[in-house]
């Protein structure tokens, strides 16, 4: 039926046409066929970042993520991005989010632990989650609905992109086999881990990563860290110190954020929003997947080419940390409601976490290493 329709339809058009161009008569305008197809509307965003341009995975993952959302919308989503520095100062970012200056931003959310202490839980704390138990907590244990929550007031919305998996201990310029060798040691150890080390007698030393290299060699800090073996190696780090430790204790599964206005979020249609939140995952698995692949070789290369000596934390002293830890995360809960609000619902999460991941990720490792 619909074809006869159609043609007669089409048919009868021509008829009209034909009629109204030929000047003959001065009837109204014909009336459309069909509505005309709405011409799609198109988004064209400013994104900044807190990392270094070509900063291998973190700026590189943005990028790609960017990219691909191009290409995903046809276009219709174009994000220009901008690294740390060319648009607005790295740790601006947050702001120029907040009140609009750009529609979106990538970092980790630690670095509003000034404004927001409760933040530094959706990065990383120490002796915490894992990347697994982390991905567990924001995609299936209500970690993402907190963090919106948390975000809310400042007209932000958060999403996980990116996770660097336990980081490395860092770079020492002496042995460390017992606590007291922490003693007087100063250390660039950023946030809660720097609270930690504090607590054991050292001094933690706040530097960007552009700083570190100098300081170490020049013995104005004895002790490092940054992120893992893949971007340590291409700081240098290996020729100003020569013991490199693990477990990286402080940062056991750092977690990136997306940050995105939410005015600008809500004014894209919901096919667009999806694609966000799609290519965020993606990017989120992309991350890990290179910081998982690219670590090993890159440690490997350290170890064999620069002779830097990889060296385990003794027990004593990961267990004298954790209890310090512990003690970190109680008292600054006590200073600060909402980091109690949202620490009391990390460690429930965390308690089924670690229960779980008894008999099954940790019950495995035990087999593997019988
Ligand atoms: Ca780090």
């Amino acid at each position: 039926m619909q074809p006869v329709y159609h043609r007669s339809l089409i048919l009868s058009l021509c008829v009209i046409l034909l009629t109204a161009c030929g000047g003959e008569s001065a009837g109204p305008a014909a009336p459309a066929a069909t509505a005309p197809t709405p011409i799609a509307q198109t988004f064209k965003w400013k994104m900044v970042t807190t990392w270094p341009p070509n900063f291998p995975i973190f700026q590189e993952g943005v990028e790609r993520f960017a990219n691909e959302l191009r290409e995903m919308s046809g276009g219709r989503l174009d994000i220009q991005v901008f690294a740390g520095g060319e648009l607005v100062p790295a740790l601006q970012s947050f702001d120029a989010v907040s009140q609009g200056t750009v529609q979106m931003g990538h970092g980790a959310a630690y670095y509003w632990a000034g404004k927001i202490p409760a933040a530094q839980f959706f990065t990383a704390v120490p002796f915490g989650m894992n990347a697994q138990g982390m991905n567990a907590w924001f995609y299936g244990g209500g970690g993402n609905e907190l963090w919106a929550e948390l975000y809310e007031p400042y007209g932000l919305v958060p999403l996980p992109m990116g996770n660097t998996g336990v980081q490395m201990g860092g770079w020492f310029n002496k042995k460390i086999e017992s606590v007291s060798d922490l003693q007087g040691l100063k250390m660039r150890i950023p946030g809660l881990g720097g609270k930690v080390l504090a607590k054991a007698g050292g001094t933690p030393v706040l530097l960007a990563g552009g700083e570190i290299y100098t300081a170490l060699e020049r013995g104005t800090i004895d002790a490092t860290e940054w992120v893992g073996p893949y971007h340590d190696e291409r700081l240098g780090l290996y020729r100003a110190a020569k013991y490199y430790y693990y477990p990286g204790w402080h940062e056991p599964g750092t977690a990136l954020e997306l940050i995105i206005n939410a005015e600008a979020w809500a004014s894209l249609p919901a096919d667009l929003q999806l694609m966000v939140k799609t290519a965020a995952r993606g990017t989120s698995l992309w991350m890990f997947a290179e910081f998982e692949s690219q670590n090993l070789k890159a440690l490997e290369t350290l170890k064999n080419q620069y002779n830097v000596e990889v060296l385990r934390f003794p027990p004593d002293v990961l267990q004298e940390m954790k209890r310090l830890a512990r003690e970190t995360l109680d008292e600054e809960a006590a200073k600060n409601e909402q980091f109690n609000e949202v620490y009391q619902a990390y460690q429930t999460f965390r308690a089924n976490n670690d229960a779980w991941n008894a008999i099954s990720e940790s019950a495995y490792a035990d087999a593997l290493a019988q």
